[in-house]
C-alpha cells in the first residue's frame, strides 16, 4: 500500500476541531496524508495555521452548510456562534444534511480511513459504503465516556427522590457520587428523550465502527482507559495529550480562532509576573454567563488578592457586551497592575505554559483540562454543562490536582445557581496561597506534566498506540 490517506471530519465547535487539527499534524507526522473536511466559515481555522506551518501533507476539504435550509441565521457553522438552546436542534438538523456531502467527497478520494465526530453517527454507515473503517472521536476523556456509559445502563439517577440528593455511578472503578442537578434537565429522570435517543443512535455507530481514539494518555486515567476497553469492551487508541504537539510559540498562539491580544503584548505582561504567581480565567468556546455572574467573578478576583488574567467571551447580547455593565464601577482602574482582561479569544496554550502562571479556573471543557495538564498547572474547577461534571470529578477525586469552586448545577447559561464572590476569592486563594493542600495539589499537577510529556515521546504509550494503530491500518 502506498501512503495512507485519512479523512478528519470534526464537528464544527472549536473545542472538536482545534484537537482535530493537533490529530491531523499528529498523523502527518508519522507519514499519513490528512484531509480535514469542514464547511466554508471554518476551513481557515485549518488553512492559517496549516499554511503558517507548511504542513504539506495537510489539506483541507469543504462542504456547504446548510444554515438557511436548517432555519439557522446564514453564517452560522459553528457550535459557538449558537446564541440561543432552541437554535441547538436546527444546528443538529443541518449536520444531519451533510450526510450526502460527506458520501461524495468520500466517493471521489477513497480514503483508508475516516475519522468522524461522535456527533455524526451517521459516518460509519457512509464509510462502510466504500468499505473504508471509520474511527470515532469524541474529544473528551476516557473517565467521562465511562461515567456517560453507566448512567446510560444503570439510570442510578432514578434511586433519588430529590435532585440534590447524591446517588452513586455503578461499577465504576472508583466511587464517583453525583446529583441529579450536575445532569442535563433531560437527563434528570432517566427518560427516554431525544437526547438519550441521539446517545443511543451515537453508541450503536460506535460499536459498529472500527474503533475510537481518544485525546488523553494512559498514565492520566489507567483505570479508565482498562474499564472502557475491558469492561465495556471498546476498542480504543490513546494518542494525547495532541495538543503538546505545538512546541513553538507562533502554534501555541494560534489555536481555534484569532487572538483578542498580540501574542507579543500578551507574553510581555506574563514576563513582567513573577513564577507561580497568577491564576488564568477562562472558560472554553461556549460558555455563556449573564451579567450578575461575571460582576461576581470580578469581584471574586479582586477579593482573592491574586493577579490574574481573565478571558471574558462576548456578550452574547449586544447591550450587555457595549454597556459593559459587568465590570464594577472603577474596576479596571483598581486593577491595572494586577489583572489583565482578554475580552474574546485568548492564545490558551501560550498562556497557560508561562512559568508565571500558577493555577486555571476551568470550566472543564476537556481539551483545557489536558492543556492545564500539560502546562502542570493546579485547577479550579467550575463545570457548567456538556461532560462538564464528570471531568471535574476526574480532576478533584481521582488526581487531585484541582479544588471544586462550587459549581452544583448543569445550566446552558450561568446565572440561576450564580457562584458568588466569595466562594470565588476561596477556591483562587486554596490553589494559589502557599500551604499543604495547594503544595500537595501542585506536586500532583507537575508530576502529571512529566507523565503527559513522556507518553507522547518516542516509546511513550500515546506514541506506542499511535503507531499500533496507523501499523493496523496499513496492513
Ligand atoms: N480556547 C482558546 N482561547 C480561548 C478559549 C478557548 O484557545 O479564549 C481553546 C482552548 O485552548 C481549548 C478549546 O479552545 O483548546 C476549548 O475546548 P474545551 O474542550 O476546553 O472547551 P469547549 O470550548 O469545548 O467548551
Amino acid at each position: 500500500m502506498g501512503k495512507l490517506k485519512f479523512f478528519f471530519f470534526p464537528m464544527m465547535a472549536q473545542g472538536h476541531m482545534i484537537p482535530t487539527l493537533d490529530m491531523a499534524k499528529l498523523f502527518s507526522s508519522h507519514g499519513v496524508d490528512a484531509t480535514i473536511i469542514t464547511t466554508p466559515l471554518n476551513a481557515p481555522h485549518f488553512t492559517r495555521s496549516i499554511q503558517r506551518t507548511h504542513h504539506s501533507s495537510i489539506s483541507v476539504l469543504t462542504i456547504k452548510f446548510p444554515a438557511a435550509e436548517a432555519g439557522l441565521p446564514e453564517g452560522c457553522e459553528s457550535i459557538d456562534q449558537i446564541s440561543s438552546p432552541d437554535m441547538i436542534p436546527s444546528f443538529f438538523r443541518a449536520t444531519d444534511m451533510l450526510q450526502d456531502p460527506l458520501e461524495r467527497l468520500l466517493q471521489d478520494s477513497r480514503p483508508h480511513c475516516l475519522v468522524a465526530d461522535m456527533f455524526f453517527p451517521w459516518a460509519t454507515h457512509v464509510a462502510a459504503k466504500f468499505d473504508i473503517p471509520r474511527l470515532v472521536f469524541h474529544g473528551t476523556s476516557f473517565f467521562a465516556m465511562c461515567a456517560l456509559q453507566t448512567l446510560r445502563l444503570y439510570k442510578p439517577q432514578r434511586t433519588v427522590s430529590s435532585d440534590d440528593e447524591h446517588f452513586v455511578l455503578p461499577n465504576l472503578p472508583h466511587k464517583i457520587m453525583l446529583t441529579r442537578l450536575q445532569l442535563p434537565e433531560n437527563d434528570r429522570h432517566g427518560t427516554e428523550t431525544d437526547w438519550t435517543r441521539f446517545l443511543r443512535k451515537a453508541e450503536e455507530a460506535e460499536l459498529s465502527s472500527y474503533g475510537i481514539v481518544v485525546n488523553s494518555f494512559y498514565e492520566l486515567e489507567p483505570d479508565y482507559a482498562d474499564h472502557y476497553r475491558n469492561v465495556l469492551g471498546r476498542k480504543a487508541w490513546h494518542i494525547g495529550p495532541v495538543s503538546l504537539f505545538n512546541r513553538e510559540v507562533e502554534d501555541k498562539a494560534h489555536r481555534g480562532k484569532e487572538s483578542a491580544i498580540e501574542e507579543l503584548e500578551c507574553l510581555k505582561w506574563l514576563d513582567s509576573k513573577k513564577p507561580n504567581s497568577v491564576i488564568y480565567v477562562c472558560f472554553g468556546s461556549t460558555t455563556d454567563f449573564t451579567v450578575s455572574q461575571l460582576y461576581e467573578i470580578a469581584m471574586g478576583l479582586e477579593a482573592s488578592g491574586q493577579q490574574f488574567i481573565w478571558v471574558v467571551r462576548k456578550g452574547k447580547n449586544e447591550d450587555e457586551e457595549n454597556d459593559e455593565k459587568w465590570l464594577p464601577e472603577g474596576f479596571e482602574e483598581r486593577i491595572k497592575d494586577k489583572g489583565l482582561i482578554i475580552r474574546g479569544w485568548a492564545p490558551q496554550v501560550l498562556i497557560l505554559d508561562h512559568e508565571s502562571i500558577g493555577g486555571f479556573v476551568t470550566h472543564c471543557g476537556w481539551n483545557s483540562i489536558l492543556e492545564g495538564v500539560c502546562a502542570g498547572v493546579p485547577m479550579v474547577t467550575w463545570p457548567v454543562f456538556a461532560e462538564q461534571f464528570y471531568n471535574e470529578k476526574l480532576v478533584t477525586e481521582i488526581l487531585r490536582i484541582g479544588i471544586g469552586v462550587g459549581a452544583r448545577q448543569w445550566q446552558m447559561r450561568v446565572g440561576s445557581d450564580c457562584i458568588k464572590r466569595e466562594a470565588i476569592a476561596a477556591a483562587v486563594k486554596r490553589v494559589m496561597e502557599a500551604g499543604e493542600e495547594a503544595e500537595g495539589v501542585r506536586s500532583r499537577a507537575r508530576a502529571l506534566k512529566d507523565m503527559a510529556k513522556k507518553a507522547v515521546e518516542e516509546g511513550g504509550s500515546s506514541y506506542a498506540d499511535l503507531k499500533t494503530l496507523i501499523q493496523e491500518l496499513s496492513s
